[in-house]
């Protein structure tokens, strides 16, 4: 029906999340399969889209819709709003389509007034708790849904403790409590000029404004922005019948994952805490205990849940993160989703459900979004410096990884401590949304108290970023800027060493190397090779990076960059004189001397490549990136040529240009001076004929030249190189095979790819350039302005990063085609920035491309996007953020 926007929980299934959001679909899918879900309902995302449309108001027959299924819940718990007896309480909560933990708002309690609280002190026979409760609720009411500032409450409530000298909330009885409740509705009436409402109704209206509003505050906003979430998906709101884990010593609270969300073991792992409320478990402020204690506190209950959440696991063939509440020793389910994890954990996890044969290979592969990957390639500490590093205090191990940093105790200074370009921890007594900036800016966290299922811990999980929660040893006094641990003091700004993984904070810097592909992750990556039909090259310009890549499995080198050789600081004075000269003598000389310098690391690049093929690509940037700008330099460079200052000072004026980018560089810098092309020519066939001699008979160089519009360039550039090589081949009495073939970057080569492939034996896009020219964005400039074509939603992303599939992606998409009908078996790649970007990577798929180059850490994401691609032809397939 169209115009059906609530849904009860026994009407929604899995299948509607992006109706009901992640919440409410899993919500109605437990209700279905029979697990214990407090009764309610649920506001579609739809109905989040239609609010803003309506000018954020909520129209009449929603609120027709609204009351319906309220009274289809009073009629099944046979509990009212308002009731003196026996009254109906609601939690309003948030639920996107994709989780976004902690991120939006949420009202428990809701429906407590004058009168049903004192329904709420009869029904539970604890006047105590009842009114605890309408303070809390008056509390977050006042807070979310009124904007009412949290410490105007907090504040009575400190007085109170106080004037009554005691300490804890629990000292305070109820009459106590009822006083308070007293003042915080008179607090209600100065800020808003209305009585505290009493009707439930009006409560709940209010309450679900507020939730569809969190849609759009700024912590949920970022969230989205960095887990690539769309913004125009909405939010559904879930209301639900309460339940009470603080109704004494025989209720609770907890969440539990069915597997270890940081190593994937299988294992149930969780926390809970005895007679707690809601959040209180997330939000860190108690340390809660282990899950598995619950068994000696409540056996009945404890087995109940493991049976639950393995019926869930089963049933969502998935690990799962479950939210549950005890009242009175009667279990209750209240959230169930896909856990998040770590990518160890992703992989770990992946594999055993395959294993375990309850997914298949291809569901697996899917289970792990690219990117995540990342955190598994990333150094770790160098062992022998772990080992002697000073261990100042444990913690618990919430989110693995390792990281160093100066300590910072708020989000904003780390955010200004990254402006500065260092490298920094948050350290927090604990987190909330608030410190999310922070966050993503930090290198790692640590917080003093919560437990692994913390706000810090999840929020740190879920973005890869190492983290130690819950270090008790440590007392962080954030008003003063530092951490007293023992007895020593460690102020703003010094350095700490985080163990994500173990939970160990270290003091200092610590140093890091390299990780291995092994285990499961080897296993894992096996099994998305099976698939894949795209190859993964590297973007490498070192023997050291190329063997980097080649362990992380690429194929070969799609793009080596010699002008990355030219810019090391022993040749750099050669390189200089090579471009200053004025003379073709003086540049052969210049170039004599890099040519050895050349054939060697062309050498060593094959010899780290063994039999994989390598593309090298002749000089590409603008000459006056290499010349000397201070005058010292320049003072330096006219004395080891013996020539005056001031006539070297011209000759590098005559050089600059307003616009290098498209200046004098690639194939343009061939055709002035050939014979820098002719020696890096010779360099890479001497090479080969060098490596060739030693055993490896298979090397085929491929020569690649930069910047071609027109056939022409290629036709010239083509004819110089070729005769080198034969010149080469003369001298040394030997051959060996090789490619020729050309960047596509500029749109006229893309355009006319035919006339273009009659010369070239494989293209390479290079949409670096090419988005850059196609476009007209600048590639060094547009940073400045592409972040307000984002923020503004004008971008989603910058297409220097995701490419443009319909503009620059058609270009390609032509040039495949033209480049084909010349020549029906040339070889297609790719080796701008999008070779390791996964979107860019399925798009090259597509286009039916047979590689792409990446730099080496992206290589196991491209391996893994190429795999993806081909699954997805097959099956529709949606993957959770
Ligand atoms: C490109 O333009 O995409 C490319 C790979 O070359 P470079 O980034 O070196 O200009
Ligand atoms: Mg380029």
């Amino acid at each position: 029906m169209d115009n059906k926007f609530v849904y009860s929980f026994h009407e929604g299934s899995k299948e509607m999340k992006s109706l009901l959001g992640g919440k409410g679909a899993n919500l109605a899918e437990m209700t279905n399969i029979g697990l214990p879900v407090p009764p309610g309902f649920t506001i579609t995302t739809k109905a989040c889209i239609n609010f803003y449309d309506e000018g954020k108001t909520l129209w009449p027959s929603l609120i027709d819709e609204i009351k319906l299924h309220l009274a289809e819940v009073e009629k099944t718990l046979n509990k009212r709003f308002s009731d003196e007896e026996n009254p109906l309480l609601v939690s309003v909560r948030s639920g996107a389509v994709f989780s976004m933990p902690g991120m939006m708002d949420t009202i428990l309690n809701l429906g407590l007034n004058d009168k049903a609280v004192k329904g709420l002190a009869k029904s539970t026979g604890n006047e105590r708790f009842a009114y605890d409760s309408y303070r809390r609720f008056i509390q977050m009411f006042s807070d979310v849904a009124m904007e009412i500032p949290k410490v105007r409450f907090e504040s009575l409530l400190e007085e109170m403790k106080e004037n009554k000298g005691v300490h804890n909330d629990t000292d305070l009885d109820s009459e106590d409590l009822k006083a308070l409740v007293e003042m915080y509705k008179k607090v209600y009436f100065e800020e808003k000029h209305e009585e505290f409402p009493q009707d439930p109704m009006k409560q709940l209206e209010l309450a679900i404004k507020a939730v569809f509003e969190s849609w759009n505050n700024p912590r949920a906003m970022i969230y989205r922005k960095l887990n690539d979430i769309p913004h125009d998906l909405g939010t559904a709101v879930n209301v639900q019948s309460m339940v009470f884990g603080n109704m004494g010593d025989k209720s609770g609270t907890g969440v539990a994952f069915t597997r270890n969300p940081a190593d994937g073991e299988n294992k149930l792992f969780g926390e809970f805490l005895i007679n707690a409320q809601g959040e209180d478990v997330v939000a860190g402020i108690r340390t809660p205990n282990e899950i598995s204690e619950l068994k000696d506190i409540m056996p009945e209950v404890y087995s109940q849940f493991v049976d639950a959440t393995k019926k869930l696991e089963h049933h969502y063939k998935d690990m799962q993160d479950i939210e549950f509440t005890i009242e009175n020793e009667r279990l209750f389910l209240l959230q169930t989703r896909a856990g998040k994890r770590t990518a160890h954990a992703a992989i770990n996890v992946a594999v055993d459900l395959v294993d375990e044969n309850l997914i298949s290979k291809e569901e697996a592969i899917m289970r792990i979004e690219p990117n995540q990957l990342d955190q598994l390639l990333h150094p770790m500490f160098e062992p022998k410096a772990l080992a002697d590093a000073q261990i100042i205090a444990k913690g618990l191990p919430a989110s693995p990884g390792a990281a160093s940093g100066k300590i910072y105790f708020h989000a904003e200074d780390v955010v200004a401590a990254k402006a500065r370009g260092e490298k920094s921890i948050l350290v927090r007594q604990e987190t909330s949304p608030e410190d999310i900036e922070g966050m993503v800016a930090a290198e790692g966290i640590l917080t003093a108290r919560g437990g692994m299922t913390s706000h810090a811990a999840v929020v740190a999980r879920g973005m890869g970023k190492c983290c130690v929660a819950g270090c008790s040893e440590i007392r962080v006094d954030e008003a003063s800027k530092v951490i007293k641990v023992k007895n020593e003091i460690i102020k703003e700004g010094e350095f700490i060493s985080l163990d994500g993984s173990a939970g160990t904070v270290y003091r200092g810097e610590i140093i890091k190397i390299q990780p291995e592909l092994s285990g499961n992750f080897e296993k894992f990556m096996t099994w998305v090779d099976e698939f894949r039909r795209l190859k993964v090259r590297t973007n490498a310009d070192t023997p050291k990076d190329a063997a980097q890549a080649v362990v992380f499995g690429a194929e070969g080198i799609g793009l080596c960059r010699t002008e990355h050789m030219f810019f090391d600081e022993k040749r750099i004075p050669a390189v200089r004189r090579m471009i200053v000269s004025t003379t073709l003598e003086e540049r052969k000389k210049a170039l004599d001397e890099l040519l050895p310098m050349q054939r060697k690391d062309f050498y060593e690049i094959y010899e780290a490549m063994g039999e994989r093929p390598v593309t090298v690509r002749l000089l590409d940037p603008p000459l006056h990136e290499f010349l000397p700008h201070g005058d010292e330099d320049i003072k330096s460079l006219a004395e080891s040529m013996n020539i005056a200052f001031e006539d070297l000072k011209d000759r590098i004026e005559d050089l600059a240009e307003f616009n290098p980018m498209l200046g004098h560089r690639g194939c343009r810098l061939a055709v002035t001076y050939p014979e820098i092309y002719r020696m890096q020519t010779r360099a890479i066939i001497e090479a080969a004929l060098d490596i060739k001699k030693s055993g490896m008979e298979s090397i085929l160089p491929e020569i690649m030249i930069p910047l071609i519009g027109d056939v022409v360039e290629l036709k010239y550039v083509k004819k110089e190189i070729e005769e080198e090589i034969q010149l080469v081949f003369e001298e040394r009495n030997d051959k060996v095979n090789y490619l020729i073939g050309t960047m596509i970057e500029v749109p006229r080569a893309a355009i006319t790819a035919d006339e273009i492939a009659t010369e070239a034996e494989f293209f390479s896009f290079g949409t670096n350039d090419l988005t850059q020219m196609g476009y007209g964005f600048s590639r060094d400039d547009a940073g400045k302005f592409l972040s307000d074509y984002e923020s503004k939603g004008i971008f989603e992303k910058s297409p220097f990063e995701v490419l443009d599939q319909k503009g620059i992606g058609k270009l390609m998409e032509i040039a495949v085609d033209l480049g084909k009908k010349t020549r029906a078996n040339i070889k297609l790649g790719i080796c701008g920035e999008h070779g390791g970007e996964p979107s860019s990577v399925e798009f090259c798929h597509r286009l039916g491309l047979d590689y792409v180059s990446c730099s080496p850490y992206r290589v196991p994401i491209a391996r893994l996007a190429a795999a993806q691609a081909v699954i997805k032809e097959s099956v529709n397939v949606t993957r959770d953020k």
